[in-house]
């Protein structure tokens, strides 16, 4: 993935790849405006800027679904996560109290310091809250 880019999608965004992913892939609007606690107006927004970006695939009325690049992305965001939430953890936080901690710092970590924590952490496969995938280059070691 080419780095740098991550740091142009806002957090939001990055919350609503993330969600769309663990939704399976595809949403519609109106499930992202539920479960986000938003009108519609401002879901449907969000996902015609997240399709001009090459993130979605907006079909008018239905929904949204990730393109390739937005999967990568959403992985890497969920990546993200897990290996924070791991960290914290070993720290006496629970389950938990890791999510929510990290919630409120993970969009601001580089991708260079997420490799760097993951390789220091011996590129886990767990987390607390769920599997971690890894990726060529940070984790060239731990390749199945
Ligand atoms: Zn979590
Ligand atoms: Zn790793």
């Amino acid at each position: 993935m080419a780095s740098g880019v991550e740091e142009e999608i806002t957090p939001r965004k990055a919350e609503f790849l993330k969600y769309i992913l663990e939704a399976g892939g595809s949403v519609t609007t109106t499930e992202i405006a539920r479960n986000f606690g938003i009108s519609p107006s401002t879901g449907s927004k969000a996902i015609r800027e997240m399709a001009e970006a090459g993130l979605l695939a907006h079909t008018p009325y239905a929904g949204a679904a990730l393109t390739e690049k937005g999967e990568e992305f959403a992985h890497y965001f969920q990546r993200r996560h897990r290996i924070l939430t791991l960290l914290l953890s070993h720290y006496g936080f629970t389950q938990g109290e890791a999510c929510a901690e990290v919630q409120k710092f993970e969009y601001y970590l580089s991708h260079e310091a997420v490799n760097r924590i993951c390789a220091s952490l011996g590129h886990p496969r767990m987390s607390v809250c769920g599997r971690i995938e890894h990726e060529e280059g940070c984790c060239f070691e731990c390749q199945e």
